[in-house]
């Protein structure tokens, strides 16, 4: 896609904690990140297909008072600074820190951004000025994916590394979803059609 005007207006929307690293309970501490197998070198792919890289994450656990809005956004500094330091770029982690029924009164609400809803993939592309209509959405939950879809932009689920069937309660996937065993097939997939 060398010479493509448009290069650089579509990215990759990286759901974080299963998807990027392995998902420990309410993940805090830097300490207690680590990547996935196989994350880097998909990670590696997407940019060099031109995409850009943020992370859309959902933490709640800052409304449930299990942790402080600042304590998540100085672990993504040390998560981006560890990322750099393997030549991944990440321009931006966006997260929501709301939840319904939160326990912290300055976070407690039903929210916009929340995924499925698609508040901050509206927010990157604004701030970013990204062409939804070429961006991915990528999680280990179906809420990711339909993030990405009810933003006008693409949803990619990833299966757990525990699941051994779909989540429950679901049926099917709704058609647009595209489904891939890893972050890193789904990457070599994208390479394949690109
Ligand atoms: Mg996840
Ligand atoms: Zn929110």
């Amino acid at each position: 896609m060398a010479g493509n005007h448009n290069a650089g207006r579509k990215a990759i929307f990286l759901d974080r904690d299963g998807t990027v690293n392995r998902n420990t309970h309410y993940l805090i501490n830097f300490e207690d990140f680590e990547l996935l197998p196989g994350v880097e070198t998909a990670l590696r792919i997407f940019q060099d297909l031109d995409y850009r890289l943020f992370v859309v994450s959902n933490q709640s656990g800052v409304a449930r008072g299990y942790f402080s809005y600042a304590a998540v956004e100085a672990l993504h500094v040390k998560i981006g600074a560890h990322l750099a330091g393997l030549g991944i770029r990440v321009e931006a982690f966006a997260f929501c820190p709301h939840h319904p029924e939160g326990t912290i009164a300055a976070y407690t609400q039903e929210c916009e951004c929340r995924k499925p809803l698609p508040g901050m993939l509206l927010d990157l592309a604004g701030k970013h000025g990204l062409d939804l209509g070429k961006c991915i959405m990528v999680g280990d939950h179906e809420s990711d994916a339909l993030a990405g879809l009810n933003a006008g932009a693409s949803g990619v689920w990833i299966r757990p590394e525990t699941a051994v069937s779909p989540p429950s309660g679901q049926v099917d996937n709704p058609p647009k979803i595209k489904e891939f065993a890893s972050l890193l097939d789904f990457a070599e997939s994208l390479r394949e059609f690109a």
